[in-house]
């Protein structure tokens, strides 16, 4: 039965493309676009970072929103609501305009006013709603930066009868960014009398966590894969918010990211070298060849090519690289190639080893979307050791492009990568289960071993490629969820 159209407020502070740092941009944007194109009217609203690159965009202060004032604590804040559309797709974008707070280098800062940037986003899509008169059916709020809106609906805004059936969404991309704030910004959050409602304990501990927050107050808790939801009950994964995530469980779904399949399919994408279908992957083997020769690496076609595009983070499983792949690089013939940024221990690390393999190993510090295509087109193997992974989207990215996924089974990865079983040809990819050197050397070995089987390689190509993970399945159990929600009373 279709649904009706709901109205939508969803706040981020990211969105692909505006304004990146990783997988959260290009949910936000993906399940935003998904949500205007199936009848919903969403407004979204993501500050306005001196990152975002404006050129070719038309923005325009809305009227009435022009010049805003909020005092936080001892602070009056002035800011405005700017309005775009994002090109291509007609969906309007709102920015929130305060150069004092966002014309900064860097999306996310360490900052001593880094939680006012965030309280104000929150608050001002609230704000934003009560002056264009539109009473969201849900408030989609994503990661900590948004995570105070649930109770702000509950407490500071709930004498407005706009927000009388909204209800909150909070979505967790990563439950290991929390926006822990000392206790002493407990003035500066907006909230006006309704302090009581933070936990007391935290407070007494000197603390204010802006992700156990919006997990206390949202009516619904989403997160990106079911896998995940699950993991994060637990202590191994919950980082402290097990206990809290227990008692809300009835509350909590866990729906897997979706891929933009405009931007990340091989036969039509634009920024790699050639275009290749299941069909005739001949375009695949240039954009290997022109991978190695632009990335240094010597242009080898028949030298398995492992790839890595990645925040150069802890939670990705860089420490068991460094234990395995030297080593490995000295045993067997293969090449890898990792484009990210991140610990300078990593990046020391990925240096070293392309000055240790020249030839055989290449290392790109600092992002770049155009060459995030060209790995995940050339490479024969993408390389995911996380420790943990909410959702991913570089694996199924990988699937589309015939790039076979070597992957820990752990949350998202666990949910869109299926084990190569040889005997049958069956699979997509290779899991390993323990996080430690011996699972991902087994995982690695097992890949080269496979890659050197032509038929099962070519049979489990395929298989990749015929995945689904388009935002046509994920956003409509998001509309379900939604829609379920904006019914309860
Ligand atoms: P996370 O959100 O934890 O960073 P995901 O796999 O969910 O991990 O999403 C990462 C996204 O960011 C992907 O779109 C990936 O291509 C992109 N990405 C990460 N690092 C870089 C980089 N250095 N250059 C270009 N794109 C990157």
């Amino acid at each position: 039965m279709p649904t009706k159209p709901l109205k939508i407020c969803l706040a981020s502070p990211e969105f692909a493309p505006l304004a990146k740092t990783g997988g959260l941009a290009d949910v936000s944007a993906a399940l935003s676009l998904y949500l205007h194109r199936a009848g919903h009217d969403v407004r979204v609203l993501i500050p306005r970072y001196r990152r975002i690159n404006e050129q070719g965009l038309d923005i325009q202060p809305v009227k009435g929103m022009a010049s805003i004032r909020m005092r936080l604590g001892d602070r009056e804040i002035h800011f405005g609501i700017d309005r775009t559309t994002l090109p291509d797709s007609g969906l309007p974008v709102y920015l929130l305009r305060c150069p004092e707070f966002f014309d900064r280098d860097n999306i996310y800062t360490q900052d001593p006013d880094e939680h006012l940037r965030f309280v104000l986003l929150s608050h001002a899509a609230l704000q934003m709603c009560q002056r264009m008169a539109f009473a969201p059916d849900i408030v989609s709020c994503h990661d900590w930066q948004t995570s105070l809106i649930p109770l702000f609906l509950k407490s500071v805004y709930a004498w407005d009868e706009l927000f009388r059936k909204t209800r909150s969404t909070l979505t967790i991309h990563n439950i290991g960014y929390q926006g822990m704030f000392p206790a002493w910004t407990l003035g500066e959050l907006g909230l006006a009398g309704a302090e009581h409602h933070l936990h007391q304990d935290d407070l007494k501990d000197g603390v204010i966590n802006f992700l156990k927050t919006g997990i206390m107050y949202a009516d619904l808790v989403t997160t990106v894969s079911p896998t995940y939801a699950r993991e994060i009950l637990g202590e191994d994964y919950g980082m402290g918010l097990n206990g809290l995530l227990r008692e809300r469980a009835n509350s909590l779904f866990g729906i897997l990211n979706g891929v933009d399949y405009d931007e990340w399919n091989p036969a039509t994408d634009k920024l790699i070298p050639a275009n290749f279908t299941p069909a005739d992957l001949s375009g695949k083997a240039r954009c290997k060849e022109r991978l190695m020769v632009e990335t240094g690496l010597e242009p080898r076609p028949d030298r398995p090519l492992i790839g890595i595009v990645s925040r150069l983070v802890g939670q990705k499983g860089f420490d068991l690289v460094e234990n395995v792949v030297p080593a490995l690089l000295a045993e067997r013939d293969f090449a890898i190639t990792v484009l990210g940024s991140g610990e300078r221990l990593f990046e020391d690390f990925f240096n070293w080893l392309t000055h240790r393999y020249p030839g055989r190993a290449s290392f790109y510090q600092g992002f770049s979307n155009e060459l995030a295509h060209w790995i995940e087109a050339g490479a024969d193997m993408f390389l995911m050791p996380s420790l943990y992974e909410p959702s991913g989207l570089n694996q199924m990215y990988s699937l589309k492009y015939g790039t076979v996924p070597v992957v820990r089974e752990t949350g998202g990865l666990a949910d869109s990568v299926d084990q190569i079983i040889p005997a049958s040809a069956t699979g997509t990819g290779i899991l390993f289960r323990d996080y430690n050197a011996e699972g991902l050397n087994w995982a690695l070995n097992r890949g080269l071993d496979f890659y050197a089987n032509e038929p099962l390689w070519q049979a489990v190509v395929q298989n990749g490629m015929q995945q689904d993970f388009s935002w046509d399945r994920q956003g409509a159990l998001y509309v379900q969820l939604f829609s379920e929600l904006s019914q309860t009373s």
